[in-house]
């Protein structure tokens, strides 16, 4: 009997990236030469098709000068983005509004004197943003990191949005008793925490699992990590083209997850190409 092939309850793209998808693509037709400033989001495939279509990616706003630039979903720091409205002709900024929650957040806490600490990956480009926005705060990673901090008074805390709430726990955990004040501002996204319960979910009763998203893409790592925690035979793929029929022998249900920056017609591609493989 051909395996159950069954795809998350929540999955693939989310509101931030479907709007910065409707936006690159209104700004292709016909606001002259158009570029996003670094990749509009973590997703290689959905890069290339745009740059097929025309839309380069800038590492900063001196690349688009005279020209059309999308901010990126990610965010940018407040110098880029005066630079970018500065020199270029048109700005267009598809920075995710959950994201820019985080940034305004972080700028406040800073002006009303909290120490911030940003909790998530350092060198993430939302991270950075973030920081940017916010003088002398810190990234922490883990609890040790945040327990390894010089001396702490007034802390505001805020979130990457894709982060982990068991990290964010972990983290104010380590924190509470440190500091005379700890004030917390949860940034986490719910459409990543639905992504991730329902990826839980799908992971407890499939033998195979397929997460789809770019390898670069910080909430679909995370959700191949949540996968491959319940469900071994996990594999992280950025399309299609990457399936290979070995890893569904002997499976009875097959699930299909993908990260938020993953379009639905990638979804489908790939549950095609499973049920071809299966023979289902
Ligand atoms: S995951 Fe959330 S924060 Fe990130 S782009 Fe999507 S909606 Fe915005």
């Amino acid at each position: 009997m051909a395996p159950r092939i069954l795809i998350a309850r929540e999955a693939g793209a989310c509101y931030g990236v479907e709007r910065a998808l409707e936006m690159v693509d209104g700004a292709a037709e016909g606001l002259g030469r158009v570029h996003t400033l670094g990749p509009l989001i973590h997703n290689p495939r959905v890069v290339a098709d745009l740059a097929a279509r025309g839309v380069s990616v800038v590492s900063s706003p001196e690349g688009a000068r005279g020209d059309t630039l999308l901010l990126r979903t990610h965010g940018t720091s407040p110098d880029e983005e005066a630079r970018a409205r500065a020199l270029c002709a048109r700005v267009l900024d598809a920075t995710c509004p959950f994201v820019k929650k985080a940034h305004v957040a972080a700028a406040r806490l800073a002006s009303e004197g909290y120490q911030v600490v940003v909790v998530g990956e350092a060198g993430h480009p939302e991270v950075e943003a973030t920081l940017a926005h916010a003088p002398g705060a810190v990234v922490v990673g883990s609890a040790d990191e945040a327990r390894a901090l010089p001396e702490l008074r007034r802390v505001g805390v805020v979130v990457q949005t894709t982060a982990r709430q068991a990290l964010l726990a972990e983290v104010v955990g380590a924190l509470v008793g440190r500091a005379e004040e700890v004030r917390v501002i949860n940034t986490i996204c719910e459409a990543t925490s639905g992504h991730q319960e329902a990826t839980d979910e799908l992971a407890r009763e499939a033998d195979v699992m397929v997460v789809i998203g770019g390898r670069i893409s910080a909430n679909t790592t995370r959700l191949a990590e949540i996968s491959a925690a319940r469900c071994p035979r996990t594999h992280h793929v950025e399309g299609a083209d990457e399936l290979e029929a070995s890893w569904f022998e002997g499976a009875q249900t097959i699930g299909i997850t993908a990260g938020a920056s993953t379009p639905a017609s990638q979804i489908e591609a790939v549950r095609e190409r499973v049920e071809e493989l299966v023979g289902a």
